[in-house]
């Protein structure tokens, strides 16, 4: 992992190919971890920009709206071991996580990454470019 630039005060860090492939691995690897049922929802990976690994699996509750997507599972974990600095994390994300996300990346000032594999082909977005008429805007103006 490098940083491949920084803009605006905003870091964007560019991962190999190997990173990538790896964090997406361990994703598909955290899916054993779907509550209530394993295999049976969402896992993601981010790595913080200390290159830490982290983490994350679907918790459902039968009212739905309280199940914890992946994302925020992983983004609390990583937390809770003080990092909150995301250099990338696995998708494609739904929006409400694509909110946490850029939420995150607005208190670090990290462009974090979404990695993203098509085709075979690995993607690295940052979620700035996902986020057209962003709120709160990257100032935190809400
Ligand atoms: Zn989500």
């Amino acid at each position: 992992m490098k940083i491949k630039e920084i803009n605006d005060g905003y870091t964007t860090y560019e991962l190999t190919d190997e990173e990538c492939r790896k964090l997406l691995k361990e994703g598909d690897n955290a899916l054993q971890y779907t509550y209530p049922t394993p295999n049976s929802g969402f896992a993601v990976a981010l790595m913080t920009d200390k290159g830490n690994i982290y983490t994350g699996a679907s918790y459902a509750s039968d009212t739905h709206n309280l199940t914890m997507h992946s994302e925020a599972v992983c983004l609390a974990r990583a937390a809770q071991h003080g990092e909150t600095r995301i250099a990338a994390i696995t998708g494609p994300n739904c929006h409400n996580c694509k909110q946490l996300i850029w939420e995150s990346s607005i208190r670090s000032k990290i462009d974090t990454v979404i990695i993203i594999e098509e085709e075979g082909e690995i993607k690295q977005v940052p979620i700035s470019t996902l986020m057209l008429y962003p709120w709160p805007d990257r100032d935190g103006n809400k």
